[in-house]
């Protein structure tokens, strides 16, 4: 059970004054304490979104959190992320500043885009491998939304938690032009009853950006949501997604063209009717007659909790992961070539470390040999998978195992190396200036919602019960 030290209380999130408690906390600008590693603890801090209060993580404390709790954050050299640090990622004073390797506006006149614009997020292009792609984008809030992480134990995510955690995740987050909040569309959870509100508001966000900026430049939007179908309509696609069901999106020709060819795979995904979700991350600007018009797009596929996957093994491990209550990490690729061999998953609960977790699918360029060369480089243990040899069940884990003494965890947490290993390649990161108690939150996209609110890390929103 989470454990949260404020002032000379421990409050943990299954109390029922813990909002009220946090929201005082925030008014009194004092600095919450997480208590997984023992005293003196690692320091959190509070902000308020959208009317509510939310633990969130320091930057660059993520590895002196216990394995099991919330704010844990995996080895960097796992992640694709750890490509990024220093150039894709940097700190800017208290916030995380991301460049992006595709724009936010786009000159010239409201008609679609002669060509419209490469649709690969494959790191093809030199100059780019160090900028945030939109797949790298959709990885990185994924991750900091948390829904990368699965507890183990029974939870429920929908839409509206999903939207809420990528929300929390983007702010404090900027891009070139200013805070992240501000480009960022994601659709309202639909309510029958309310769906004249909900076009309202989204009338009026489309709104703000078919305008100029008088420079002859246009916003684009940033839309992540969930596929429904594409299909042909006129001369180019129409893009239906779930939560919008009076609003669909034009898929020009040749964007439609360029999405079959670099997402081939997921496209043949998809006409097999894999289970879970399709996600969908794309810029689009919007007509003078408030149509909206894909410029990029990205696909990602997760699964029914939520969890990206790339293949029917990868698949068939989450769900054989979330059935046996196992907790465990999704690890993305970002800009990581997808012949570049990496664990798909971090099993968390079996003793005080890691457990690397490779699948290997028939398609992966390497052969088995040299991706357990690659994995047992590392110091961590692992495990692999197959489907060559073994298409069949899901081989044999390694069993949960609890963690080992406090103390142990907590000398292994607090280790300074260990932590400054984790940093040493992000330079700008690992002098990165820490957030002031209470930060105000930034943008709010649906300030209508108030109350103090169950609070969580939000570099993980997996705690929050009953949503
Ligand atoms: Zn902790």
């Amino acid at each position: 059970m989470a454990q949260y030290r404020i002032g000379q209380a421990i409050l943990s999130p299954e109390q029922p004054d813990f909002d009220q408690m946090l929201g005082s906390a925030y008014n009194s600008r004092l600095r919450p304490i997480c208590q997984c590693v023992g005293d003196p603890g690692v320091p959190m801090y509070i902000v308020q979104i959208n009317g509510r209060f939310w633990l969130k993580r320091m930057p660059n404390t993520g590895r002196q959190h216990a394995i099991g709790c919330a704010s844990w954050e995996m080895p960097e050299e796992f992640s694709g992320r750890s490509d990024l640090y220093g150039s894709g990622l940097t700190y800017d004073e208290d916030k995380i500043k991301l460049r992006l390797s595709f724009p936010l506006s786009r000159r010239g006149s409201q008609a679609p885009p002669a060509a419209a614009k490469s649709s690969t997020d494959k790191p093809s292009v030199q100059a780019d491998i160090k900028r945030l792609t939109l797949r790298s984008l959709l990885h990185y809030l994924w991750d900091e939304a948390g829904l990368t992480k699965w507890p183990g134990k029974s939870t429920k995510r929908n839409w509206a938690f999903v939207n809420e955690s990528l929300t929390i995740a983007a702010d404090g987050k900027t891009v070139k032009q200013g805070d992240l909040q501000q480009y960022l569309y994601l659709p309202e959870p639909w309510v029958k009853e309310h769906r004249e509100e909900i076009a309202g508001r989204r009338r009026e966000r489309f709104a703000a950006t078919s305008g100029s900026d008088g420079k002859n430049a246009h916003q684009l939007l940033l839309l992540i949501a969930e596929v429904k179908e594409i299909k042909q309509a006129g001369i180019g696609f129409s893009t239906v997604l779930f939560h919008l069901p009076d609003c669909s999106f034009i898929m020009d020709q040749k964007l439609h063209e360029r999405l079959l060819r670099h997402f081939g795979r997921e496209v043949r995904m998809w006409t097999g009717k894999s289970p879970g979700h399709i996600m969908i991350a794309a810029t689009f600007s919007v007509s003078p007659e408030g149509s909206p018009q894909f410029e990029e797009v990205s696909l990602m596929f997760v699964s029914e909790e939520w969890i990206p996957y790339e293949n029917v093994y990868e698949l068939a491990l989450i769900q054989k992961l979330v059935a046996d209550k196992r907790s465990f990490l999704r690890l993305l690729r970002y800009n990581r070539p997808s012949d570049a061999p990496m664990p798909a998953f971090l099993l968390t609960d079996h003793g005080n470390e890691p457990v690397a977790l490779y699948v290997i699918d028939a398609e992966f360029s390497l052969d088995d040999r040299q991706v357990e060369a690659a994995a047992s480089a590392s110091k961590y243990e692992y495990w692999v998978w197959s489907s060559r040899t073994h298409a069949g069940a899901v081989p044999t884990l390694p069993a949960p195992l609890p963690p080992t003494g406090t103390s142990a965890a907590t000398a292994s947490h607090r280790d300074p190396l260990s932590t400054q290993s984790s940093i040493s390649n992000m330079p700008k990161l690992s002098g990165g200036s820490v957030p002031p108690v209470n930060q105000p939150s930034a943008a709010a996209a649906n300030p209508a919602e108030t109350g103090a609110h169950m609070s969580l890390d939000a570099g993980d929103p997996l705690e929050v019960g009953g949503r």
